[in-house]
């Protein structure tokens, strides 16, 4: 997977080995080291981008604070969906990531919300971006942090689990940024072969059932 930070070696979810993917350092016992070429968003504001002085410190992860003019800028996390679709006969649909990060690994189907857009309409129109479906029945499954490295840059990311259902007669297409679409039995699937650590964790919590309808 070039260009990817992700640590191969993440073990149980939640444990130490996986917050510290988050938190891009080295894991302890791993041998697992960052990329030295990953930077934060925040890393690149060595100048003040209002008064234009450069700044003694980088900034904190969390804000930017000039020291000359005292101007604020707060880095915040960008929001993301996914949906765990499935049909009447249970099984579920997952695409092929046609690009990186994560090229050749599979997810549900989901991508970035557009500013102005809620999550549940996000879901919506990336369903139908990457693989032209419509959904049914869309309920909450559960959100969690994740860290998407694109360009050399790692964006922090809150990534928003949905699960949905479509009809038996609906055909699943490669669309946008998809290689291929897959409907798998759940029980066949093995959590690490979804792109991301946060869809690991969400498609457990989805196989448990742990889900809640979306209102409106
Ligand atoms: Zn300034």
């Amino acid at each position: 997977m070039p260009g990817m930070c992700l640590n191969p070696s993440l073990g149980r979810l939640g444990s130490p080995a996986h917050v510290c993917y988050l938190r891009h350092v080295r894991a302890p016992g791993t041998g697992v080291a960052p990329r030295k070429s990953c930077m934060k968003p925040a890393s690149f504001y060595h100048y003040c981008p209002k008064c234009g002085v450069r700044q003694a410190a980088p900034p904190a992860a969390q804000v930017f604070n000039c020291s000359a003019c005292g101007f604020r800028l707060f880095f915040n996390a960008a929001s993301a969906v996914a949906v765990f679709i499935t049909r009447p006969d249970g099984q579920l649909l997952l695409i092929e990531r046609a690009k990186d990060p994560g090229r050749g690994k599979l997810a549900p189907p989901g991508g970035f919300i557009d500013i102005g857009e809620t999550a549940e309409d996000a879901v919506q129109r990336e369903t139908r971006e990457e693989v032209g479906l419509e959904l049914l029945d869309l309920r909450f499954v559960c959100s969690h942090p994740n860290a998407y490295l694109y360009a050399d840059v790692t964006y922090p990311v809150l990534d928003i689990f949905f699960s949905a259902r479509v009809s038996a007669t609906v055909e699943a297409r490669a669309l946008d940024d998809v290689a291929a679409v897959r409907w798998m039995d759940p029980r066949q699937i093995t959590p690490v072969d979804l792109a991301f650590p946060s869809m690991q964790y969400a498609f457990l919590k989805w196989r448990e059932g742990r889900v809640v309808p979306v209102g409106g």
